[in-house]
């Protein structure tokens, strides 16, 4: 081809790329961009972290259908999904194990492929489970970490103590496995240090007609946390966010979040 083709071609892929990020910045799931008078906040660009907590094969419908709702928006990779290794072993001994499911893991697995990301929320998701001593919090995060890294979900991060619950024991034993700890108002790196953040759940078994009222105060929060420089993260249950308005306030909160739906 001769120089003068070439700069045309290469004009006109330049064109094409132009007009390409335009349609799709337009027609589909746009960014969240601040409204003017907000301007310059550079954390009003970020847009939340969903938490999906209890992530185990005993709520695989439920989860099916937040992930349905996640999609409308291409939310997965906005997205943590918290897994439980063998959930409940109280009542259900290693029925729910990841182990006994690979339907389910193949699940997990083409979600990350598409995205989500996978994290650590326990081991077996006893009752109060992580308020325990140093050397059963080790135990459990071997046991975890290595069932995890056996089913091909290696490089965890983030641990999400059951119901919140830890000591300064075992809070140890996780930093130690290179684990950053999510709470409610905070992250605590491996370093020990910690990162304020504001991670609230406005769907606790909430009725159809609580929908409009927990969206305006989820709205609101989001956005006295962005003014103060926080990220802000919304935590969800699979079994309790499908009940009764949950599914229809996160549908409303993504679509304010981020704009137009995609087609
Ligand atoms: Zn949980």
């Amino acid at each position: 081809m001769n120089p003068l083709g070439t700069r045309r071609l290469a004009l006109m892929l330049i064109i094409l790329a132009v007009l390409t990020v335009v349609a799709g910045s337009v027609t589909h799931h746009a960014p969240y961009t601040p409204p003017p008078d907000e301007e310059g906040q550079k954390t009003l660009n970020e847009r939340p972290l969903i938490l999906v907590h209890d992530v185990t094969p005993y709520y695989f419908d439920d989860l099916r259908q937040i992930i349905a709702v996640l999609d409308e928006y291409n939310y997965s990779n906005r997205t943590v999904l918290f897994v439980i290794p063998v959930f409940d072993t109280t009542h259900y001994w290693d029925e729910w194990s990841l182990r006994n499911h690979p339907d389910f893991v193949n699940y997990l697995h083409e979600l990350q492929r598409r995205g989500y990301r996978v994290e650590l929320h326990g081991y077996g998701h006893t009752y109060h489970e992580f308020n325990c001593s140093y050397e059963t919090a080790n135990g459990k995060l071997d046991n975890a970490t290595a069932l995890m890294n056996s089913l091909g979900f290696g490089n965890l991060t983030l641990f999400l103590p059951p119901a919140w619950a830890l000591n300064n024991e075992s809070l140890r034993a996780i930093l130690e496995h290179n684990l950053t700890v999510v709470m409610p108002n905070w992250l605590i790196l491996p370093n020990g240090t910690r990162q304020r953040i504001w991670n609230r759940e406005y769907t606790w078994y909430i009725g159809e007609n609580q929908v409009d009222d927990r969206l305006s105060v989820a709205l609101h929060d989001y956005r006295k946390a962005s003014e103060d420089g926080i990220p802000f993260y919304l935590s969800v249950h699979p079994g309790v966010v499908n009940q009764g308005g949950g599914l229809d306030f996160l549908r409303a909160f993504l679509r304010t979040i981020c704009g137009q739906k995609k087609s």
